[in-house]
């Protein structure tokens, strides 16, 4: 029986393509600037978010932190969503290695974080307070129903920013599948941000990997920060092979997830037994209805039966993230397996 995996897009395997041109990479030593391949994915990611320069890094973990350490000295402060993933689930790295402080804003339901909040967390100048350097947003935003952040509303955070002079960093994990969403350029996402991060490995099924990008001045820093946190690599070409074919073939495919997403949805929507959150792109947080008796771990392994892996998110929810490896008989088994479970 083949396993539908819904747990999460970094469960995706690389894809034929993929490993051909692994296989074949070209490769020197990054370190020394030499690997062809690592260049070649950095100037495509680049051209592809309308930055100078990129660089390769390990994951999407070590791009946002190497982007703080950039943006920020110690003692400095950077303000992010109170559910962002940097915030919530990269063991608070920028004050663990960086010293820099987290000073959470609410994240509202459309993943943004309220202008005025911003506003009220910015820092005067005064001895007594830290320096506000950073202002860190998510694109699409993970807890938030996988909502993408639009361009209205990067213009209008890009002028709070600009007028306390402040720096944008975007983790752009799933950037494309925010670009996908609303059909545009993920340029027009990123324009006002000084850097991003997206991730290779999720979505776009490539075994290893994230892509930090910014002006060249900005990477040329990087490069060094990433360095100190052990990211830099030697023959990386034979990963960023993969990275090559992910942002050749990969990242127009994305709006296929997305409309696999929406009929899992419509088609929980329809059973009493579970309530559905809204899905904007390949992301479907869901629950059980309170006559359920079952926990959701019980029903993740009562659909591990049925080949189906979900993740639970707590005693009554679940995430389920569709990707690559997903088909249209992965999402209707999932439904009638949902169906006679419950
Ligand atoms: C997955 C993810 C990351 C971290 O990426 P890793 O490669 O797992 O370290 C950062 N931000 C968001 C929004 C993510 O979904």
């Amino acid at each position: 029986m083949n396993i539908v995996d819904l747990r999460s897009d970094t469960v995706t395997k690389p894809t034929p393509a993929m490993w051909a041109a692994m296989a074949n990479a070209e490769v020197g030593d990054d370190v020394y600037g030499e690997d062809p391949t690592v260049n070649k994915l950095e100037a495509m990611a680049a051209e592809r978010m309308g930055k100078e320069a990129a660089l390769f890094v390990v994951s999407g973990t070590m791009g946002n932190l190497t982007a703080l350490l950039t943006h920020c000295q110690r003692g400095d402060e950077a303000i992010v969503g109170d559910k962002s993933h940097t915030f919530l689930y990269e063991q608070g790295g920028m004050a663990a290695l960086g010293g820099i402080i987290p000073h959470t804003v609410p994240n509202q339901m459309e993943g943004t974080l309220c202008l005025s909040d911003v506003r009220d967390a910015i820092r005067g100048d005064d001895d007594h307070f830290p320096r506000t350097r950073l202002i860190c947003l998510e694109n699409t935003h993970n807890v938030c129903n996988g909502v993408p952040l639009t361009p209205w509303y990067m213009e209008r955070i890009s002028e709070v920013a600009r007028e306390h002079g402040l720096k944008i960093h975007v983790d752009g994990a799933r950037i494309f599948n925010a670009a996908a969403a609303l059909g545009v350029d993920v340029r027009e996402l990123v324009k006002h941000a000084d850097s991003v991060t997206f991730c290779l490995s999720k979505g776009l099924c490539a075994p290893v990997g994230s892509v930090l990008c910014g002006s060249a001045d900005f990477i040329k820093e990087a490069r060094r920060a990433r360095k100190v946190l052990g990211g830099g690599m030697r023959q990386a070409g034979v990963i960023a092979a993969a990275g090559v074919v992910a942002l050749e073939q990969m990242t127009e495919r994305l709006v296929e997830d997305h409309a696999r997403a929406k009929r899992l949805a419509e088609g929980l929507a329809e059973m009493p037994t579970v309530m559905v959150e809204p899905v904007f792109t390949n992301i479907l947080y869901f629950s059980l209805a309170p006559q359920v008796t079952l926990t959701a771990g019980e029903v993740a392994a009562r659909l591990r039966e049925y080949g189906i892996l979900i993740g639970p998110r707590s005693a009554r929810t679940f995430r389920a993230v569709t990707h690559y490896w997903i088909d249209d008989e992965g999402i209707e088994r999932t439904l009638k397996a949902l169906r006679e479970i419950l």
